[in-house]
């Protein structure tokens, strides 16, 4: 088993699972499983059926808030005009489930599946550490960024276009970043180099806690 520190200026390097005895954390891609045809998210501005982009389980690697596990999907119907980079259209869902179910379903034929890619981790990085090491031995904060560039689990979002983090509806703050994805493992239509983000709000404990958005290349 992984041993993972909880930490959230930890954060974990995922990349494609390079054999069984990996630590499997979840999936980029391909049928979601445990998601039953009623719950299949569907794009409240147009109506179709979403589209799976990841699923990542909770773990030491990743605290949920309680959920076992958080799927997200995105609407590719339109081509865009539903405004599928926006938390809060509705064009996309972060789908939080308290248990873990990997039982597969069928699901609504919907416009685009990515391939199934299964998830490892790379060791934790210290992020509060490189962010002090900026501060206090001049290294480059550009060069830092640039070297968490990558998918990845926890810690502080690399934007493309400036701070997008989405503050939480109570007024009480901001979210936390929980994943960040980019388009190297598996090319996600979000334009070629962009990047999405998923946060969850901590001060929200129901299943509409989890808000993606994402910055094109
Ligand atoms: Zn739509």
């Amino acid at each position: 088993m992984y041993e993972a520190k909880a930490s959230p200026w930890f954060s974990y390097r995922l990349r494609r699972a390079d054999s069984e005895a990996d630590t499997i954390v979840g999936a980029y891609g391909g049928h979601p499983r445990g998601i039953r045809s009623h719950q299949w998210p569907r794009c409240q501005v147009c109506g179709a059926a979403m589209c799976h982009m990841a699923q990542i389980d909770a773990g030491g690697w990743l605290d949920l808030h309680g959920f076992a596990r958080m799927s997200l999907f995105i609407c590719h119907a339109t081509g865009g005009r539903c405004e599928d980079w926006d938390p809060w259209k509705g064009a996309n869902r972060v789908l939080l489930q308290r248990t873990r179910d990997d039982n597969l379903y069928d699901g609504p034929p919907t416009v685009r599946v990515y391939r199934r890619v299964q998830l490892g981790l790379e060791p934790a990085i210290d992020e509060a550490k490189l962010m002090k090491e900026v501060k206090e031995r001049g290294m480059s904060m550009r060069r830092v960024l640039d070297a968490l560039r990558h998918d990845k689990l926890g810690g502080g979002a690399v934007w493309l276009h400036g701070d997008d983090t989405p503050l939480s509806p109570t007024g009480r703050g901001p979210m936390r970043m929980i994943l960040q994805m980019t388009t190297d493992v598996v090319t996600f239509d979000i334009t070629r180099g962009g990047m999405a983000y998923v946060f969850l709000d901590p001060y929200d404990p129901t299943e509409e806690a989890g808000r993606l958005l994402w910055q094109g290349g």
